[in-house]
């Protein structure tokens, strides 16, 4: 493929049906990347043993290709990576960015994206910890293991948001790439993928802009190259909350209750997002004539969040 192709993704995590919240990210990412001629890859975000099954990942399949969201290559999986991301992993270390935590709540979110409002700055306990703490600390328990970040600043410029940039020491602190049961943790997965898998241009939830700076770091370190962004505004149920369980009318086969057909639902979410002046069922593929990627910045009045109704 050329180098100058665009390459967007879907990354789901298979935990169940799709709801209005990811419809919007997913039919954003697929209208910027299809206005610049670009091909979508599908990666199925299976990390966490735990929490995802292969019966979601097959259902969250059927419900793209339903809503007119159609990939180019994929499905990739997360679960067969493990050796790509041993090899970053390894490739860190030897670089001497990576050291043993002991911390306990480190391994709370680690292998899941960090949503909005979750971010925690470590404060870098045992980043220092003699071989001997080490040792010692081993024998009770197994640590999780973070990356060193620098006092420097991380800038970039998103496609929705503008200009956006963090100081990774202050902001967001020495983070997680491995948890202590050995499981490669989000920010590192996702980097190795996205530059296996030739992606260029990365479209998702503004929960996500906070994790940005952590992921270009990590690209700089494993010397892989940099992507577009954009961060689309997050469908919420009432003022900054998360659309929840609650919210059974964004759940997609609530959605189809409600509307009948995918391209209702799309109309919908397209029409409560601002991206047509008047409700009307409507594809993905019919919504791409009248989607001006120059007007993005200026196109959602309210970037952070949007009312789901
Ligand atoms: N798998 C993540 C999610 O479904 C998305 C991660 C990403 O886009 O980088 O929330």
């Amino acid at each position: 493929m050329e180098n100058n192709t665009v390459l967007g993704r879907f990354a789901p995590s298979p935990t169940g049906r799709m709801h209005a919240g990811n419809i919007f990210a997913a039919l954003m990412s697929w209208l910027i990347v299809k206005a610049q001629g670009g091909r979508m890859v599908l990666r199925i975000e299976d990390l966490d043993r735990d929490r995802s099954r292969s019966s979601f990942a097959d259902q969250v399949m059927r419900d793209f290709e339903m809503l007119g969201l159609f990939w180019d290559e994929g499905p990739y999986y997360q679960q067969n990576r493990d050796e790509a991301y041993e090899a970053a992993f390894k490739k860190l270390e030897e670089r001497g960015l990576v050291y043993p935590c002991f911390c306990t709540r480190a391994d709370l979110h680690a292998a899941s994206a960090p949503h909005r409002g979750e971010k925690l700055v470590y404060p870098g306990t045992c980043r220092n910890l003699s071989p001997e703490d080490i040792e010692r600390r081993e024998s009770e328990r197994k640590p999780s293991w973070r990356m060193i970040v620098p006092d420097e600043e991380y800038a970039f410029e998103d496609m929705v948001q503008g200009p956006f940039s963090q100081r990774l020491d202050r902001d967001c602190g020495d983070f997680v790439i491995r948890r202590s049961d050995g499981l490669f943790a989000y920010q590192l997965a996702s980097v190795v993928d996205d530059a296996a898998q030739g992606v260029n241009c990365i479209v998702r939830g503004m929960d996500l802009l906070v994790s940005t700076p952590q992921q270009i770091y990590l690209q700089d370190m494993l010397g892989f190259g940099h992507c577009t962004y954009a961060h689309v505004p997050l469908i919420v149920g009432e003022r900054d909350r998360r659309l929840s369980k609650r919210d059974r009318d964004a759940a997609l086969d609530e959605l189809l209750r409600i509307h009948g057909t995918p391209a209702a639902i799309v109309g919908h979410v397209a029409f409560i997002a601002g991206l047509i002046p008047e409700e009307a069922p409507l594809m993905p593929g019919d919504l791409l004539g009248c989607f001006e990627l120059g007007a993005l910045n200026s196109l959602f009045p309210d970037k952070v969040q949007i009312l789901w109704r």
